[in-house]
């Protein structure tokens, strides 16, 4: 049985959890942030952001973090640095699992809630083929400005046609003695700019039609250190089979939204996106449940529209709250300044059962 309940969870730390915490916090929510045992999210994997507003030379990734972790912290977020494993959204107080240790199931807390918002991002998509994971972390990656530097003058290979393997691939040109663009297909799925840029870019070769099936390395006997020699790849349109000599393979071919844990909780659609009750909003069927930033955003994957997304996640609770008289608001506060905000009125909250059953129907 819940005795202590909190009037919002929020469930991710990256630029729209952090937003909506920050937002939270100011509206006097007392927001619980876990915000997972590797927080920041993305961001945290690149280096340079130029594209983030108030920051005219640009800014490091974790740096642009660690700031909006300190901003939230600094108006009252409380983050507890937790992975969440289990949700249970079918009635109101929401429950909400996490491990307080990596791998110690005996560990697990339980938070409840009034209200949760989910920001929990999404993940790089991983090809699947041997060899990947064996070498992840010695030439395998999915993050060129992580990893790039430490190939410097060698031999790189970057899967994927679309902006980001383009983004990438220009990226790495700088420190490759060769660079070789795989590609399934004879058309780049990226913008035609970002086509411009890579076709123009002398450092780069496209292997067009191609797919690699294994990543090829060795293992030292005595040492155990490893490291990629090559990629082994097959032509779709004639089958040719090859190999690839290549130092580092960075795959670059997509994201899949962290949402593992909401199956069944909330409303996903066919390609495991969150999905709210209308485009604009963050409202999800489930009153109460809230969903913000690359979780539901499969298009425009920005930090800034993901922030923009963790305001609107935050002021949107708040709204919800209010209108059941559960939100300590003041109406003429930061939040809702300009705003009307409409008298509470009768509670508008459906049967648990009805829930699940709008849960479930939405998702077959
Ligand atoms: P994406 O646009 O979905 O492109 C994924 C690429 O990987 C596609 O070329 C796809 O091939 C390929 N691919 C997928 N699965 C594969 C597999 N199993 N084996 C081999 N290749 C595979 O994803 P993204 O590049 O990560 O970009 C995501 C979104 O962010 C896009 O909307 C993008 O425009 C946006 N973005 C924009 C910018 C920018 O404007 N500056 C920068 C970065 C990202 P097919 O083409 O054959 O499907």
């Amino acid at each position: 049985m819940a005795t202590d309940v909190k009037k919002l969870v929020i469930i991710g730390s990256g630029p729209s959890g952090y937003t909506a915490a920050l937002y939270a916090a100011r509206a006097n929510l007392s927001p619980v942030v876990y915000t997972g045992y590797q927080h920041g999210g993305q961001l945290t994997l690149t280096t340079d952001v130029e594209n983030f507003p108030g920051f005219p030379e640009g800014i490091q990734g974790p740096e642009l973090m660690s700031n909006m972790r300190a901003q939230a912290e600094r108006f009252g977020a409380e983050l507890r640095d937790r992975d969440v494993t289990a949700v249970d959204f079918s009635q109101r107080p929401f429950r909400v699992t996490t491990h307080v240790k990596p791998f110690s199931a005996e560990d697990d807390e339980v938070e409840w809630a009034d209200a949760v918002i989910v920001a929990t991002g999404a993940s790089a998509m991983w090809l699947g083929i041997p060899g990947e994971e064996q070498y992840r972390g010695y030439g395998v990656s999915s993050c060129a400005t992580c990893d790039g530097f430490f190939f410097r003058n060698k031999r790189m290979v970057v899967v994927g046609g679309g902006d980001v393997a383009l983004e990438e691939a220009i990226f790495l040109s700088r420190f490759a003695s060769e660079l070789t663009v795989v590609h399934r297909r004879d058309t780049l799925r990226a913008s035609k700019a970002m086509q411009q840029r890579a076709l123009n870019n002398p450092k780069i070769r496209f292997m067009w039609d191609t797919v690699v099936e294994e990543v090829l390395g060795e293992k030292h006997p005595q040492t155990g250190a490893a490291r990629v020699t090559g990629a082994r790849v097959r032509n779709l349109k004639t089958g040719e089979e090859s190999v690839l000599p290549t130092d580092a393979l960075f795959v670059a071919i997509g994201h899949r939204p962290n949402t593992h844990i909401f199956h069944g909780q909330i409303p996903l659609d066919e390609r495991g996106y969150a999905v709210a009750r209308d485009v604009e909003g963050t409202a999800t069927a489930v009153e109460g449940v809230f969903v913000a930033g690359d979780v539901r955003d499969y298009r425009y994957r920005q930090a800034v529209t993901a922030a923009a997304e963790g305001c609107k996640a935050a002021m949107d609770v708040e709204k919800w709250l209010e209108e059941r008289g559960e939100a300590d608001v003041d109406p003429t506060g930061e939040v809702y300044a300009g705003l009307m905000v409409e008298p509470a009125t009768e509670p508008a909250v459906e049967p648990a059962t009805e829930l699940a059953v709008e849960v479930g129907a939405s998702q077959a």
